[in-house]
């Protein structure tokens, strides 16, 4: 059959413009990118074998070739791996499959100067060969297959395949170089030192061997006295990586360029990592673990088909990607290697669940990054005293010190990328809530930057007894709510709370470090010492009494709206709030109920009033009067959707209320 030509996938497509047009200077990183390809296709191919014995597939000389032609400028990149057919070279080089491409491709087209950033975020994979090759050339056979498959494409929009006689084991990847360029940061591919530094700085730790002819200068001894001794140049095949799995190692003796390279080798990702973090297990399990922190969130960290990065291995031996239940989903930013000496080869994703080993490996990482998270929480001061002494400093009740603490730009920038997705584990991990909760941050209005908990409670009054909080979706307006003008005329600390995800926590956890968190949308606030609190009760219990026919009838007006009218001490400058009821659900948290689809009742709330207000004034001796009950009315109305208005809320009838609000500002103006 004739070679056909087909169109790659426009997504496809349009990456492959942006990564050949692309500004991007790191471009050496495509031997990388095939080298990362070569070495999982052998794990595959191994796997494979151990799986299906009947596969006829030789496993015991896996590695990976490097060809060099420097004269017709080509380079090849050949493993004896696993292969691909006719539609994987169809489905997996032609197509991109991720979901979150088109958004992506969205973005990188907006700004364009953000290109490269973007492109690391992404990872391009295969497709970079194009940054220094015209042309790209696939020869490969399935394993376990017949006939070969020939594919070849100038990364201008089209490719064509077709079958081929290529019998060996494996894919051979050719590249036609582009001519060198060094204004265009493009350096020779074809050297042979080119490739020797970057196998040694990219893929050094590649558990296979990767192999090359490399030029060798030898002294040959004089035969005869008197004569010179003989310089000669032979070609030798050198393995050019030291294959040394980098988890095994030991930490000091490994530096950190090289765990960084290893991150970017298994996480697909361009950025250095924020924190490295070793561990072992040892005992009844043994265990060896490598994780990263990575410091950016991925594109797709919240899609669901988003990819998990732990790699399982069994005694060096790769087992499988994303290996699910090594970390619980609030840590799936993690990225890693984990390497367990006990468990079998042929371990299925099945078995792994109920695996006691997994779990207790899962346990220990939890802990251990928990642990670490915290660590990173504050600043080393500067005159050399440990981050332990400034929590000593907090245990000890030392005020000066503590507000002198603070947070460090490294765990600032994970609480940024990471800290939505670390607060899932508040609802999902009862055992380690509280661990957890020593680790968030939240905006307050004690100051602009972000606060532990912690640091919270040491700031409360002295008769504080809860933690107040407001949660909802914009920060902006949580912090000018209505709710809040007490607080501030107090000068009492409140926690601004605005993730989705807060509102869903804040329901089930119920206190830190034995102090209630305490929505002050929800229920009744007392604030103030004992005095100042039974002299505005008395004050209010007389109002109450005064303005009851008021409250009652309001109440029947706004019906189908709220529960309740009732006056309250929580306002200075509105005249009115809205409040939840203390078991009902708020407003935000009736919102993420209906967006995941569930059914919720209408929840009716209370309208609180401010008796020291002149509109509540004003309308308590109109309606007294039994005056103009329908313009009253209007007022009312206008009253509660305003309230609502100032809380960020929607309103039922925004027609009717400008309407309503357009007549009583003509009757003020008259
Ligand atoms: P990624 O490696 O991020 O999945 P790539 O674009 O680099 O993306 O590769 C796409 C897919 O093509 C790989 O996931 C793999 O299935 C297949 N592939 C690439 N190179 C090889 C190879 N040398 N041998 C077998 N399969 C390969």
């Amino acid at each position: 059959m004739p070679a056909q030509t087909y169109e790659f996938q426009a997504e496809a497509r349009q990456l492959l413009d942006l990564v050949i047009n692309s500004i991007y200077s790191n471009k050496e990183i495509f031997l990388r990118e095939l080298l990362s390809n070569a070495s999982d296709a052998l794990d595959k191919l191994r796997l494979a074998s151990l799986q299906n014995s009947d596969l006829d597939v030789k496993t015991d000389d896996l590695h990976i070739e490097i060809e060099r032609d420097e004269k017709e400028r080509i380079l090849k990149v050949i493993d004896n791996g696993i292969g691909m057919n006719r539609d994987e070279l169809t489905n997996l080089i032609g197509t991109i499959a991720r979901s979150g491409t088109a958004e992506f491709l969205a973005k990188a087209a907006e700004d364009k100067k953000a290109v490269s950033d973007l492109i690391g975020q992404f990872g391009v994979g295969f497709y970079s060969v194009f940054m220094v090759a015209k042309k790209a050339i696939i020869d490969t056979r399935k394993a376990g297959e017949e006939g070969g498959w020939h594919w070849e494409s100038d990364g201008d929009g089209s490719y064509t395949v077709e079958e081929s006689d290529y019998s060996k084991q494996g894919t051979t990847i050719t590249l036609i170089l582009k001519d060198a360029d060094e204004e265009n940061e493009l350096d020779d591919y074809s050297q042979e030192w080119t490739i020797r530094n970057l196998v040694k700085r990219y893929s050094d730790f590649i558990s296979y061997p990767i192999r090359m002819m490399v030029t060798k200068h030898e002294t040959v001894p004089a035969e005869k006295e008197g004569e010179e001794p003989k310089h000669i140049e032979k070609e030798e095949e050198e393995t050019l990586n030291s294959m040394q799995a980098l988890w095994a190692r030991p930490e000091k003796e490994v530096e950190a360029k090289e765990y960084n390279e290893f991150y970017r080798h298994i996480a697909h990702d361009w950025h250095d990592p924020l924190k490295t973090v070793t561990l072992k297990g040892e005992g009844t399990f043994e265990f060896q673990s490598l994780l990263f922190i990575p410091s950016k969130a991925p594109f797709d960290l919240y899609l669901p088909d988003h990819r998990r990065g732990i790699q399982l291995y069994v005694k060096r031996v790769f087992i499988m990607d994303d290996c699910e239940d090594l970390v619980p989903q609030y840590l799936r930013f993690l990225r890693g290697v984990v390497d367990a000496s006990d468990l079998s080869l042929n371990i299925s994703r099945e078995i792994l669940q109920k695996n006691r080993q997994i779990k207790a490996i899962n346990k220990s990482i939890v802990r251990k990054i928990l642990g670490t998270l915290k660590g990173m929480m504050y600043e080393k001061a500067e005159n050399g005293e440990k981050a332990e002494e400034a929590e000593n400093a907090v245990k000890e009740e030392n005020a000066e010190k503590k507000e002198a603490r603070k947070l460090s730009a490294d765990y600032l920038t994970f609480w940024n990328e990471f800290g939505k997705v670390l607060k899932e584990g508040l609802y999902n991990d009862y055992a380690n809530r509280d661990k957890i909760l020593e680790t968030v941050l939240a905006a307050t209005t004690h100051s602009a930057e972000l606060t532990t908990l912690e640091d919270y409670v040491s700031r409360m009054k002295e008769n504080q007894k809860e933690i107040y909080y407001i949660a909802g979706e914009n920060r902006a307006v949580l912090e000018k709510a209505p709710q809040m003008e007490m607080f501030k005329a107090k000068g009492i600390e409140v926690l601004i709370f605005s993730d989705p995800i807060d509102s869903i926590w804040l329901e089930t956890v119920p206190e830190f470090d034995g102090k209630k968190f305490k929505s002050i949308l929800r229920g009744e606030i007392d604030l103030g010492d004992e005095e100042e609190k039974k002299a505005a009760e008395e004050k209010l219990s007389e109002q109450r009494k005064d303005m009851a026919d008021l409250l009652g009838w309001m109440k029947s007006g706004l019906d189908s709206s709220v529960k309740e009218v009732r006056l309250s001490t929580r306002l200075v400058d509105s005249p009115a709030c809205l409040v939840s009821d203390e078991q009902d659900l708020t407003p935000s948290m009736e919102k993420i109920m209906k967006a995941m689809g569930q059914e919720v009742p209408k929840v009716k709330r209370i309208l609180e009033l401010n008796p020291e207000h002149v509109i509540v004034k004003r309308l308590h001796e109109l309606y007294a009067d039994k005056k103009d009950e329908a313009d009253l009315k209007d007022i009312v109305s206008v009253l509660y959707d305003q309230a609502l208005l100032a809380e960020g809320g929607e309103l039922e009838d925004p027609s009717g209320f400008s309407a309503r609000l357009c007549k009583v500002i003509s009757k003020a103006l008259k």
